[in-house]
């Protein structure tokens, strides 16, 4: 049976978000219904309601940075029990085949991954994120929470934790290395965070010193503002590794001429317009121009108890469910320090 459930939904691009319900599926052999604490506000779920990437499915609930509780498991479940801390990133389903699916890239599933929302599963069901109270997701693609994070900081995890820590790792981050980290909004705090736990020398480049401090508490060795005159020449043949958090659009010669000899610049910011760039940029020093994209169930657990071990957690404003359309603003803005987390609560 069905269950109604309350969420806030987005009736059209760049409407304000309304209280309603919407129909989660019965609590299947394989799934746990989950009772959502906190879920974060990523800058995805600012594009994907703005349709700034592609028309949206209508009404939208974003919501793929997830923590709560499990309060039911299905009689084929074995990972996870009632009482479990439990959290959800962007994606609930893959075909489980395929290469990358068999090798844990679910994100790359040759078939399409299923998105926690403004996506449709593989019944043609139009999936609802984590601006709810609740949410049916299978055991497979559930994450375990460990015990040291709380709920709010561990909800931004799932998805600004996860998607900066895999490239870090995929480019083997580590002592020696120089890694610079482009924007520094809830992507790019925790890719400083992570970078430096893997023993690299971080710097962030910001568009202002406004967030200096924070970025030097964070684990950056040097922080740079993009606001003030000559900051990228002087930075030329530094880096090793570039990670690019930007939403929007950036200089990115500027920004590969940042590398040295083979260095890698990876996207992981997805702004709504084309980059454009020099292929002198690239072959003057054999760099590398790149992108990733979240990461799978495996690496995100990992992802989960490495943050644990090393005390790493977001840096979250909890705000009510009234409050959404106001820090959508604030993100656009770059005011943010660093994740908003709606109380679900408040829902
Ligand atoms: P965010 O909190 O808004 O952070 C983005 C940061 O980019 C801002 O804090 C700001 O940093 C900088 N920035 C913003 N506008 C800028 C501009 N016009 N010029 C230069 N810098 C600017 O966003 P987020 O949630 O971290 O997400 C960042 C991007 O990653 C978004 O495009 C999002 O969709 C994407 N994303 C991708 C994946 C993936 O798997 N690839 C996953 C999640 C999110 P400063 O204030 O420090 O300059
Ligand atoms: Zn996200």
């Amino acid at each position: 049976m069905t269950t109604q459930i309350p969420a806030l939904l987005t009736h059209a691009p760049s409407t304000a978000f309304e209280r309603g319900t919407i129909t989660r599926r019965a609590v299947g052999h394989d799934d746990v219904l989950i009772e959502i604490a906190y879920a974060g506000i990523c800058h995805s779920d600012i594009h994907n309601a703005r349709d700034e990437w592609a028309p949206g499915m209508y009404p939208m609930v974003p919501g793929h940075e997830i923590a709560g509780i499990v309060t039911e498991a299905g009689p084929s479940v074995t990972k996870f029990a009632v009482g479990d801390r439990v959290g959800v990133g962007c994606f609930v389903d893959s075909c489980g085949q395929c290469g990358p699916c068999q090798a844990g890239e679910e994100q790359f599933c040759e078939q399409g991954a299923v998105m926690t929302y403004n996506s449709k599963d593989y019944e043609s069901e139009v999936t609802y994120g984590g601006y709810s109270t609740h949410i049916v997701v299978k055991q497979d693609y559930v994450l375990r929470i460990p015990e040291g994070i709380a709920f709010e900081t561990a909800a931004p995890l799932l998805c600004a934790g996860i998607t900066t820590y895999s490239p870090l790792r995929h480019y083997n981050t580590g002592p020696g290395m120089n890694v610079a980290v482009i924007g520094m909004g809830g992507l790019g705090h925790m890719a400083v965070q992570y970078a430096h736990a893997m023993g690299a020398h971080v710097t962030v480049i910001s568009q202002t010193r406004s967030k200096e401090d924070d970025g030097r508490r964070f684990g950056a060795s040097d922080y740079r503002a993009t606001g003030e005159e000559g900051t990228l020449k002087a930075l030329r043949g530094t880096f090793d590794l570039i990670i690019n958090t930007v939403s929007a659009d950036i200089d990115v010669d500027a920004l590969l001429k940042t590398l040295k000899l083979d260095g890698t610049m990876v996207f992981v910011g997805l702004p709504e317009n084309a980059q454009t760039f020099s292929v002198f940029s690239l072959t003057s020093q054999r760099r590398s121009l790149t992108g990733s994209n979240i990461g799978g169930i495996e690496e995100t657990q990992e992802m989960l108890d490495f943050s644990a071990e090393h005390g790493i957690t977001s840096q979250v404003e909890v705000i009510s469910a009234d409050d959404v359309d106001e820090a959508y603003e604030r993100v656009v803005r770059s005011d943010v320090r660093y994740r908003f987390v709606i109380d679900a609560k408040t829902i």
